[in-house]
């Protein structure tokens, strides 16, 4: 049966180590793989990114790591965009740039919404993320990165085999595009992409303490959630849609209820909420 080649990244699993930019780096500088890639120059090209993410401010900030290689759509614009099939979908999946038939097809670089494509000066051609095409097609059951990987937040494989690890967790809710609005049917997928949250810590004004196990509930994005706050009296939701309208409402037995208009632009941190005695209200 002929292959169905897909990756899916675990973002809540990478650690930002750069391990897969470095395997990529190693396997693919200095090393011509013709007719599938030629070898990267020396700076300048990242087929792996790692896009760094900060959400919130302090003192409540989070930093996710994203890793990003070429997404091999099955409906690349980059393959519209260049002249003599330049850019080509092997039946495996694989979108592979040739490297003689590219040559000066410069305008192959702004074709990509991802921005995965580097101009190599020397060699006068566009290049990317290859997948490791050459390996595979040498029996490797994966490319360098994802061999690479400490964490397992790289996992590649064949969609078509309904036994495979990848096959199983490809159609769960929880994988989706990095940027599903670009409509590209990518090849790469994402589990644990950041969202937006809404966090605070409760206060017991009185008695100079943290409020744990108090009640609070946030309503919007057509759900109600209910999560109880820690021994530090933190809350925090997590994976909210982004510009939503939320009311959030804070709960503690023998305090006053507080409610608040939450707005998801941005994360949301709402810093020490003061709860008081309902006998003070
Ligand atoms: S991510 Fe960009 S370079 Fe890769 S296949 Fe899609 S359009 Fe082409
Ligand atoms: S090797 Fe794995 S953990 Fe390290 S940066 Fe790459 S994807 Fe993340």
């Amino acid at each position: 049966m002929v292959k169905n080649y897909g990756m899916l990244i675990d973002v809540d699993k990478c650690t930002g180590c750069y391990n897969c930019f470095l395997a990529c780096r190693d396997e693919h500088y200095g090393n011509d793989f013709s007719p599938i890639s030629l070898a990267q120059p020396f700076t300048g090209h990242f087929w792996m990114q790692i896009i760094e993410r900060e959400r919130g401010k302090y003192p409540k900030v989070k930093v996710s790591f994203v890793p990003k290689p070429c997404m091999h759509c099955d409906d690349p614009p980059c393959a519209k965009a260049s002249v003599n099939q330049a850019i080509y979908q092997r039946p495996d999946g694989i979108v592979i740039i040739d490297p003689e038939k590219s040559a000066g097809q410069k305008q192959i670089l702004s074709s990509c919404p991802h921005r995965v494509i580097f101009w190599n000066e020397e060699k006068n051609i566009p290049q990317k993320c290859t997948l490791c095409a050459h390996l595979i097609d040498d029996g490797w059951k994966e490319p360098r990165c994802v061999e690479a990987c400490p964490t397992g937040a790289l996992l590649f494989g064949d969609l078509n085999d309904p036994e495979s690890e990848i096959s199983r967790l490809w159609t769960s809710k929880k994988a989706e595009a990095l940027h599903p609005e670009f409509e590209l049917k990518p090849r790469v997928k994402y589990i644990g992409i950041p969202k937006r949250f809404v966090a605070g810590t409760l206060y017991l004004k009185d008695r100079d303490a943290c409020a744990e196990n108090a009640k609070v509930t946030l309503t919007g994005g057509g759900k109600k959630q209910t999560v109880r706050t820690n021994n530090f009296g933190d809350f925090e939701f997590e994976d909210l849609g982004e510009s939503e309208d939320f009311t959030l409402k804070v709960e503690y037995p023998g305090y006053a209820p507080q409610s608040f208009k939450v707005q998801t632009k941005l994360d949301v941190y709402l810093g020490e909420i003061l709860l008081k005695r309902s006998s003070e209200r």
